[in-house]
């Protein structure tokens, strides 16, 4: 029997008392800010800034049906993708820098991204996806508290870069139903380098655990739509930069061989990757091809491959 998570199928009602309980302590991760691993020594309360670069209130470059993610995801009347403006991750690589990086966006308050996730369910999305969301957990944490008054009651997507924070993490349980995170490298050396973060793996594994034991293995209603559990993200990057064996072994050893895996072949050169030697060009076949066959060798096998590449 594949782990479900824990027994958090709140009501709307039960959501809402609980994460009001718990907002002062989403608060206090912002003085100083402990929202991701980088526990930059800002107060961004009083506006200072971090790597982030993002202030409190919330930033988003758009809010649409989005067609484009997996199926069970997408579904066929689309997810109700926010993107959320900036990243706590500097990749030089970034395949959405404009948004991540350049920070290309909007400043609303809690009160308009509540209208936002509100006009997504009554445009029929699946569900709220909210992309790059952790350096605005705060921003969101409030929105998402006005909107569940309101009505909202679609399972909310946490669609995210993989460098968490337990504390925040923990605050989310009961709350995100479907946690998409990024397993970007299997090795430090590499995180460090491209993206610029401290043991990427190791706060990773931590915050990959954590979304399992909050959530479990993915579950699909009848119709293919996620309701509920933990879909991992790989990127496979040019020259084994991704470090895909050091993922696998770690999902299939440590979360389980049911995890479902997105894996993503798409990788082209974006943002700084023309500097880098390896990074710019695409991953070619025969690498993606190794990628598919290592996650089979552990074993797992739930989950998408990319068809074009295989
Ligand atoms: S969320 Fe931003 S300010 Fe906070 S620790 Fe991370 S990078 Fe620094």
């Amino acid at each position: 029997m594949p782990n479900l998570g824990s027994d958090a199928n709140l009501n709307v009602n039960t959501k809402v008392k609980l994460m009001e309980e718990r907002l002062q302590q989403a608060l206090d991760l912002t003085q100083p800010c402990r929202l991701c691993p980088r526990e930059c020594d800002v107060n961004r309360l009083d506006g200072e800034l971090g790597t982030c670069k993002t202030g409190i209130e919330p930033v988003y470059s758009s809010a649409n049906l989005h067609f484009g993610e997996e199926p069970p995801i997408s579904g066929f009347n689309g997810s109700g993708t926010i993107f959320m403006t900036g990243c706590n991750l500097n990749c030089m690589f970034c395949q959405n820098y404009p948004i991540s990086q350049l920070r290309h966006g909007n400043p609303i308050t809690v009160e308009v991204l509540a209208a936002l996730m509100l006009d997504l369910q009554g445009r029929g999305a699946h569900n709220i996806n909210f992309v790059t969301p952790t350096h605005q957990a705060y921003a969101i944490y409030r929105a998402l508290i006005l909107a569940f008054k309101k009505g909202l009651d679609v399972p909310i997507v946490y669609n995210c870069g993989g460098y968490e924070s337990l504390e925040m993490l923990k605050l989310w349980d009961g709350i995100i139903d479907v946690y998409m995170p990024d397993a970007k490298y299997g090795r430090d050396e590499e995180a460090g380098k491209l993206s610029n973060i401290d043991e990427y793996s190791v706060h990773n594994r931590k915050a990959l655990k954590e979304m399992q034991r909050q959530v479990g293995v993915l579950q699909l209603a009848d119709s293919g739509i996620a309701q509920r559990g933990l879909l991992i993200r790989h990127l496979v990057l040019p020259g084994e930069l991704s470090g895909s064996d050091e993922v696998f072994r770690f999902i299939a050893e440590e979360i389980s061989v049911d995890t479902y895996i997105s894996l993503m072949s798409q990788y082209f050169p974006a943002y700084n990757a023309v500097t880098h030697k390896l990074l710019q060009r695409p991953v070619s076949r025969e690498e993606y091809r190794t990628a598919v066959k290592t996650m089979k060798g552990f074993g797992l096998s739930n989950g998408w491959i990319q068809s074009d590449k295989k």
